[in-house]
């Protein structure tokens, strides 16, 4: 699957929900966001479908994140039925980790092995308050459970955001130096709900890349900023156990690598993150559309794939995207 510029378009990241139990309050409105009804998701074989189209076109890596995944019933039988496609190489969770040290177990049996976790402080009451009531007990039960499970790589994704949490900057480098885990900082989208309520809290990762090194030292883990890495830049911190990345959608856009498509609970093909079209594949399935004829729409999907974001990513452009990322996945 080619796009118009030569890229492998490979990775597709499913949004099975939009519901989730947390309100980050960058990420989701106070007032909450419209839920949608049973109808209006995507059933799991309705995904299943899409996901063995688009594996025969080419696609081999596909990303569970919502909302918040775990909180759909059924998850697992639907990881379970997403192993069976056969092409399809990597499958990897994003959560909360609110409901990990429940569900760990059963989501490594069920054939995942990589898993993100989203933790933006390490302070209860930081936590408590930045995600409107999450219990951080919960979250960092739940990595320690993944841990001894197996799971590998362990990612803990940190939204930075200037005020809040870049007095913890060190503290989420000690964890990387402590544990084997991946620790990557990711600058804050103003788009949607970070746009209106966080316009002025964006921290550049260089600012915390200074921070870090004034007490560690970092090195560049080679290969580890490519397409088949994801967008983040990687170091190993010198004598520790784990790893730094960041990712700078805000400083820095890796545009030039972009290997993935997005799939919304309710069945919409995003093409790019910050682009406004939407491919309804949803409305195609209900209509019995054929496999061929669903393959086409991913193909429109792809040919559509900008070069670049509009404006080569700058806050401007960001700014007039409006969709939350609750809605999207990330
Ligand atoms: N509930 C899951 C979780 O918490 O990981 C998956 C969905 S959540 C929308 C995915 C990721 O998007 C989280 O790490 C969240 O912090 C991030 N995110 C949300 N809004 C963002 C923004 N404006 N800029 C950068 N990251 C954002």
């Amino acid at each position: 699957m080619r796009d118009k510029f030569e890229r492998e378009i490979n990775y597709l990241r499913v949004s099975i929900t939009d519901r989730c139990n947390l309100h980050c309050t960058y990420c989701r409105p106070k007032e909450g966001i419209s839920l949608q009804g049973h109808d209006d998701i995507l059933r799991y074989e309705e995904i299943i479908r899409i996901v063995s189209v688009a594996v025969k076109m080419g696609l081999i890596k596909v990303r569970i994140t919502g909302g918040e995944p775990l909180v759909r019933r059924g998850f697992i039988d639907f990881i379970v039925a997403l192993k069976k496609i056969s092409g399809l190489q990597d499958i990897s969770l994003t959560t909360n980790g609110i409901l990990l040290e429940e569900f760990a177990q059963n989501i490594f049996n069920a054939g995942i092995s990589r898993i993100n976790v989203s933790l933006d402080s390490l302070n209860k009451d930081k936590y408590f308050h930045i995600t409107n009531g999450g219990n951080l007990e919960a979250v960092l039960r739940g990595i320690n459970k993944a841990e001894k499970v197996g799971f590998s790589p362990i990612k803990i994704n940190t939204v930075a955001i200037k005020g809040f949490n870049d007095d913890e900057v060190l503290d989420f480098a000690e964890l990387a130096f402590t544990k084997p885990f991946q620790v990557r900082f990711i600058e804050l989208m103003p788009m949607g709900q970070a746009n209106s309520d966080h316009s002025e809290d964006y921290l550049p990762a260089a600012q915390l890349m200074q921070k870090i090194t004034s007490r560690y030292k970092l090195e560049k883990v080679a290969g580890k900023n490519n397409q088949a890495a994801g967008p983040a830049t990687i170091f190993k911190i010198k004598g520790g156990r784990g790893e730094i990345g960041f990712i700078n959608p805000v400083s820095g856009h890796f545009c030039a690598t972009c290997n993935r498509l997005r799939l919304t609970a309710d069945g919409k093909l995003l093409s790019c993150l910050l682009k406004e079209d939407e491919f309804d594949l949803k409305k195609a399935l209900r209509e019995n559309y054929s496999d061929e004829e669903l393959a086409r729409r991913v193909r429109e999907a792809i040919l559509s794939k900008p070069k670049q974001h509009d404006l080569a990513c700058t806050q401007e452009h960001l700014k007039k995207c409006h969709r939350n990322m609750s809605t999207i996945g990330g």
